[in-house]
């Protein structure tokens, strides 16, 4: 049975959820605000960082077309700075990953699968689309996805406070694209440094429009010295202002970015935003109803490197959700559950993340020291960014922490 289905936004999520709608004969529309040339031609969006459970779906959807291009990220290294010997490291160890993460920048990823679908003669219209618009599709589809992650248009969906940790913006990010870094020994990884009250940075292997790079992302705490790029006007600003927090804060990390340059001027990106869940169910004026997914209804913070991830499990469950509807409505009910069903994982994925927002306790300070002596531990630590769900129960509870840690130490 072929239903008529529109989406609203062409991101990580609303065009896999074309592309594979597409496949098995749906009549889909997609509606976007970015042309795939304004895409290219425009700023670098994300960090965008996939670990293997959600390259696999893009793999089983035939959505990997980069993956024989993009240079692979190997492993997770972790290092908290010493408080009172400046230059050196308290905490620091890293893992390999069992199967390798891989970040291709949405310039390069979305304008490719926007050209999938017009060339398999999708019908893709080009604007920004407002309540209207979400009337005009509501009434004319059996169903409307809205996948605009960011976009003013998710303000549709209702916050959802008991499911909204913060109300504001946890940490100023930034981001820089570049080339010369100083490549990872014995193997490529997410190098991910944590500076108490001060922020975090995070760096590893991507693949953008001129090729392989390096992608630096900056999480500074509000109101912290890395809350610093009001006054950053220029891509040359921005290059010496990410190497000034370096310098300041990661010595070791400067010392591998002494040669670096900008990808290009558009390799970087500056902003906030708060961690925010939505209810699933927009509902218009006229009383019809549509449905978000992606961001639109459940946007993190980037200091774990989940919204890609999330993006694509959230297709994968929305995706078999529609197929598994038949010819059936898809109605309020049909919505909640499939939600409920993404929230099922995800409420996990946000519970783990907004704990790495706030100073952590004392549990987790042992946790990530005892990684140190515990390469066994390390290697839980390092996989689990791959099914974050796998962190818990010990993360949040104290003692079941203890004995996990204890666990370890007695392999080790
Ligand atoms: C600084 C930063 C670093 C990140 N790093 C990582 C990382 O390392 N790993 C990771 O997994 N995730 C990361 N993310 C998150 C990830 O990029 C997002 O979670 C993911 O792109 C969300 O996919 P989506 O489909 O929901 O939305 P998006 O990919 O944002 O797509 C939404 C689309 O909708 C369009 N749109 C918006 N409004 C409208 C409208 N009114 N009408 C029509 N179209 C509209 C937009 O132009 C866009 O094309 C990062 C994000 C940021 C900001």
């Amino acid at each position: 049975m072929s239903r008529k289905i529109a989406i609203v936004g062409a991101g990580q999520s609303g065009l896999p959820l074309a592309l594979a709608l597409q496949s098995r004969g749906d009549q889909i529309t997609l509606l976007t605000n970015r042309s795939p040339d304004d895409l290219r031609k425009g700023k670098i969006l994300s960090s965008q960082c996939m670990f293997d459970a959600a390259l696999q779906i893009e793999r089983d959807f035939g959505l990997n077309q980069w993956e024989h291009l993009c240079p692979p990220v190997q492993g997770i290294g972790f290092t908290v700075p010493h408080p009172e010997k400046k230059g050196e490291r308290l905490i620091n160890w890293a893992s390999r990953l069992d199967r390798y993460a891989q970040a291709v920048d949405q310039r390069v990823k979305m304008p490719g699968w926007m050209d999938l679908y017009t060339m398999r003669g999708g019908n893709l219209v080009l604007k920004d689309a407002g309540i209207d618009d979400l009337e005009e599709l509501a009434a004319t589809n059996d169903l409307v996805v809205v996948s605009a992650g960011k976009g003013e248009i998710v303000k549709l969906f209702e916050r959802d406070a008991a499911r909204s940790p913060f109300d504001k913006p946890m940490r100023a990010l930034a981001l820089t694209y570049i080339n010369g870094l100083k490549p990872r020994e014995p193997y490529s990884a997410v190098n991910f440094n944590f500076i108490p009250g001060v922020g975090e940075y995070f760096v590893f292997p991507s693949l953008t429009i001129t090729g392989a790079a390096e992608v630096m992302v900056f999480e500074g705490v509000i109101g912290g010295p890395m809350d610093c790029w009001g006054d950053v006007k220029t891509p040359e600003e921005h290059l010496k202002k990410s190497l000034w927090i370096l310098e300041t804060f990661m010595p070791w990390e400067a010392e591998r970015a002494r040669h670096i340059e900008l990808t290009d001027d558009n390799g970087i990106l500056a902003g906030r935003f708060p961690p925010t869940t939505r209810k699933p169910i927009g509902r218009l004026p006229s009383g019809r109803i549509v449905l978000g997914m992606g961001d639109a209804v459940c946007v993190n913070d980037p200091i774990t490197g989940q919204g890609s991830n999330n993006a694509t499990k959230g297709f994968k469950i929305f995706h078999d959700s529609i197929v598994a509807r038949g010819d059936a409505p898809f109605d309020a009910d049909w919505m909640n559950a499939t939600f409920e069903r993404f929230w099922d994982y995800a409420n996990l994925v946000v519970r783990w993340t907004c704990s790495m927002l706030t100073p952590p306790p004392p549990h987790i300070l042992n946790l990530l020291g005892a990684a140190n002596h515990s390469p066994s531990l390390a290697h839980v630590l390092a996989n689990n960014f791959n099914n974050p769900p796998d962190y818990f129960p010990w993360w949040d509870d104290p003692v079941a922490c203890e004995r996990f840690i204890k666990q370890h130490a007695g392999a080790a």
